[in-house]
């Protein structure tokens, strides 16, 4: 992804006044100074990647009202949105994704029509 002087500013603000909230770099949460502050970033960016994938999973395009259910091949009624804890590379997120009702299974699922998601 190429990225604009105005893109890389608005992170450079935001980033500062991330950091600003929260607080003094603690130098006994690493090894060096160093480490102190590389650690605080990962907070930092771990917060916002979890915010991230929450915000472009919930613009998953419209479902149809009706998706064939993974396990036994019938139709499930799509039931709307739902949020799913899940442990990502960078630890515990928050996913938004459909879900379909499927009544021979009698479970709830996110699937869609062609099984990918
Ligand atoms: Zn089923």
């Amino acid at each position: 992804m190429a990225t604009t002087t105005g893109f890389q500013e608005r992170i450079a603000a935001y980033a500062r006044q991330l950091s600003e909230e929260m607080g003094a770099v603690d130098a006994s949460k690493g090894v060096c100074w160093l480490d102190s502050i590389e650690n605080q970033a990962i907070e930092i960016t771990n917060a916002v990647h979890a915010e991230l994938l929450k915000q472009r999973s919930n613009e998953y395009p419209p479902q149809d009202d009706e998706s064939v259910c993974p396990k036994c091949g019938k139709l499930g009624q799509y039931r709307g949105k739902r949020e799913r804890e899940l442990l990502t590379r960078r630890g515990p997120a928050t996913l938004v994704e459909p879900e379909y009702y499927c009544p021979a299974c009698r479970r709830a699922s996110p699937y869609s029509k062609n099984g990918a998601r």
